[in-house]
């Protein structure tokens, strides 16, 4: 039985215990934002220490008080109380209903998933992938009862859509061999109402769920992959809190733009934040274009080349009926396109070519979207090339 912590130290060392023993690897606590962001794990492990907060201190402790069997009312203020007994008159519920009398109960044990297997030992050589630290659990025969506390006042997934749970019910499943297992998340402070929610899951589920944790997970230790930002991944994670991730920052301006009417006063700072946002991911954008032309193979998934035209684009563009408007546009293009093209000829300098330019300025001089001066212009471009 973990000791209940006395002071805020010892909470604050609880807590950093935990992210140690998490030994660096994804944990199911944050499957929600590496299930669904790849380079999410990274980028937020690089983005700093997770810096202890007021919430996660008090949920800390109750989360201890629920492992004792006397709350001393000295030290707890009544919502406390409150909040603690309601998650142990639920949890009596569930157990009555779902499991009866049980054989077996674990509580705050961790498991380790491993690419085949599981094990509530960290074992390096096997290569671990994932880790999580489940509250409660109550087996009996084939079945199990796996329960999460939570104090936060923030209402979390219903238990059926939640992958911390879905995780943590795949491991017990392996590790104490059940056939189902029940999960439930009881809620007490849940925007200051009680909620509970409940789902069952078979080992055969979980059994396809398997692969995708595991890759997902090996996914995420991998440097470089892309952040892919979603109201999924990007609730909880604290890239977004610190503002250290564009992608997720963008979302979150978009989010709040399109989920809401917006007050005046938000409205005022919401377009400037996004017209900031779009200023830097277009020199962003840029940057990275400029860095692709000098080396190409510089930017892991993203290449380029500077496109040499073809005579058949001049060609095409010729050829084609234009309005006004596209007749302009056309003529813009024209310079940069011959240009090209006169580098292309100065490299293939065959016969063909030779006769593909000759076609190319009749048809120019021909073509009433283009006047004398700037036929010349262009004449002129392309005549290196003979
Ligand atoms: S903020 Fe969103 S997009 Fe950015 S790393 Fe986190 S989960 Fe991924």
């Amino acid at each position: 039985m973990t000791p209940l912590p006395e002071t805020l130290e010892e909470i604050r060392a609880a807590l950093a215990a935990r992210d140690e023993e998490r030994k660096g690897l994804p944990s199911f606590s944050a499957a929600p934002r590496w299930l669904y962001c790849d380079g999410s794990h990274l980028h937020e492990a690089a983005s700093g220490p997770n810096l202890s907060s007021l919430p996660a201190e008090e949920g800390e402790m109750l989360h201890a008080v629920m492992e004792h069997e006397e709350l001393d009312p000295e030290k707890f203020d009544e919502y406390q109380i409150w909040s603690v007994t309601e998650a142990e008159r639920i949890q009596v519920e569930l157990v009555e209903k779902f499991i009866g009398t049980p054989e077996q109960t674990f509580a705050e044990q961790r498991l380790w998933l491993y690419d085949s297997g599981t094990s509530t030992e960290y074992d390096e050589a096997r290569k671990p992938r994932a880790s999580g630290r489940f509250d409660k659990l109550f087996v009996k025969g084939k079945t199990g009862l796996l329960i999460d506390y939570k104090f936060g006042h923030r209402i979390v997934e219903h238990a059926v859509v939640n992958e911390q749970m879905l995780c943590n019910a795949l491991v017990v499943m392996e590790q104490y061999g059940l056939e189902k297992v029940i999960v439930a998340i009881i809620q007490p402070r849940a925007e200051r109402h009680l909620r509970k929610t409940v789902a069952k899951f078979t080992a055969a589920y979980l059994r396809v769920k398997r692969p995708w944790i595991i890759h997902q997970a090996r996914v995420s230790m991998l440097p470089g992959m892309p952040r892919r930002a979603s109201a999924k991944a990007c609730e909880w994670c604290r890239s977004l809190k610190n503002g250290t991730c564009p992608e997720g920052v963008t979302f979150g301006l978009v989010s709040r733009l399109i989920d809401r009417e917006l007050p005046g006063e938000d409205a005022a700072q919401l377009i400037e934040q996004s017209t900031l946002a779009a200023k830097s991911s277009e020199a962003i954008t840029r940057h990275a274009l400029e860095q692709l032309v000098e080396a190409p193979h510089s930017i892991p998934r993203y290449t380029t080349s500077e496109r040499v035209p073809s005579m058949t684009d001049v060609e095409a563009l010729l050829r084609s009926k234009y309005t006004d408007k596209k007749a302009s546009e056309v003529k813009a293009m024209l310079p940069d396109l011959l240009e090209g093209l006169c580098r292309e000829s100065e490299v293939q300098f065959t016969k063909k070519t030779l006769k593909d330019v000759e076609t190319f300025m009749q048809r120019l001089r021909d073509w009433h979207g283009i006047d004398e001066h700037e036929a010349a212009m262009l004449t002129h471009k392309i005549s290196p090339a003979k």
